[in-house]
């Protein structure tokens, strides 16, 4: 009987949690984001993400998954095998599936800086190939929280507490920009790695938003990954078993996936390298990691290259871990004072409304610019 009860405390004792903080689109410190945060039923609509992108064949019937990581951070083998196999089970991209492991970011290098400014500055995105049509893109970053600076307002309400809180956790980005972030030192992630990972990617395609059996975007199903928890028992892992018995997808989210899959496609998302492009009448939205721009007027390839590139070239600051806009008025457009306006009145409509915010003030800053000059802010 002593034995029995020793071994039952084991068992309670060794029942440890693998929480997820990924609360559907919301991430950054802003009023407008914060508000959503606390939403329970089901990411709002929203035309910037863009789970079908990775689902269905069209628009691109193919998928780059860049996986970079910090010097020993570095995922398993088996590990991305399981991404591959889960990504192929739901994913219908008849050109392919490429997971690539990005190259290494050295500790030195990654030292004092957030995972999304990890991201931006190292961030490579898919190879461009002429002729070839460009892939839906999915980045993935394993990182160690340890070698980023704690604010001096840990501890506090601000928010970069709250970023920095987040960022201990592993957890998905779904707006503005789509991205996994996983931290090795979070802390049971190290027994079940490929749940965890599976559960992230689960958020980017587009789990949990079904009302029913399902709360703060998470599946109530006990044993689905897409449990708010994964929970983890270390006695199963020392008898040589899996350590988590939330292995797979449970029914409900499978249909979930699969509905989606066969529902309508997106028409005006899709990446261009590794920027997240969003054309509406008269404007575009492109954004990557915390970096939004508003393109007033007609879109080329070159402005997304541009806008890869300048983001690349920002100075990575240990602090900066802000959402941040940029917009331009293309000289196409300001030349054409009417078309102009009719642009801005069109993105006065968007449904995000820091984009509607800075249409305003492009359009206050052409009108206080004489004829000819760049509006930019
Ligand atoms: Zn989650
Ligand atoms: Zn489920």
């Amino acid at each position: 009987m002593k034995a029995l009860a020793i071994r039952l405390l084991v068992c309670v004792a060794s029942l440890w949690l693998a929480g997820c903080v990924t609360d559907g689109p919301a991430t950054a410190p802003t009023p407008e984001t914060a508000a959503e945060a606390g939403a329970d039923t089901g990411p709002p609509a929203d035309a910037q993400t863009a789970p079908e992108l990775y689902l269905q064949a069209s628009p691109q019937r193919r998928l780059y998954v860049e996986v970079a990581a910090v010097a020993g951070c570095a995922p398993s083998n088996r590990t991305l095998d399981r991404l591959r196999d889960f990504l192929s089970t739901y994913c219908d991209k008849p050109d392919g599936i490429e997971i690539d492991r990005g190259s290494e970011i050295s500790r030195a290098e990654a030292r004092g800086l957030p995972p999304r400014a990890l991201a931006r500055r190292f961030m490579k995105g898919p190879p461009e190939v002429a002729g070839t049509p460009a892939p839906a893109y999915l980045y993935i970053l394993y990182y160690d929280s340890d070698l980023s600076r704690k604010p001096c307002t840990q501890g506090t309400n601000h928010w970069a507490a709250t970023a920095y809180a987040e960022n201990q956790h592993p957890h998905a980005d779904l707006r503005p920009y789509p991205a996994i972030y996983m931290n090795v030192r979070y802390g049971f992630q190290k027994w079940v790695p490929n749940e965890m990972l599976l559960h992230e990617t689960g958020h980017v395609l587009g789990l949990v938003s079904r009302p029913d059996f399902a709360k703060n975007h998470h599946c109530l199903s006990p044993n689905c990954f897409m449990n708010s928890t994964i929970r983890v028992s270390l006695h199963r892992a020392f008898l040589g078993e899996p350590a988590t018995r939330q292995m797979q997808l449970c029914g409900r989210c499978m249909t979930e996936l699969v509905r989606r899959l066969k529902g309508p496609p997106q028409t005006n998302v899709y990446f261009a390298g590794p920027v997240l492009v969003r054309t509406e009448p008269g404007y575009a939205v492109l954004s990557l990691p915390n970096r939004v721009a508003l393109i007033l007027g007609h879109l080329t390839p070159q402005d997304c290259r541009d806008f890869a590139a300048e983001t690349q070239a920002e100075a990575a600051r240990p602090d900066d871990d802000e959402l941040r806009y940029r917009g331009v008025a293309k000289d196409d457009l300001l030349a054409e004072p009417q078309r102009l306006r009719a642009a801005v009145e069109q993105a006065e409509q968007d449904s995000q409304p820091n984009i509607r915010r800075m249409a305003g003030e492009i359009w206050q800053k052409v009108q206080s610019h004489p004829a000819g000059a760049p509006a930019k802010t």
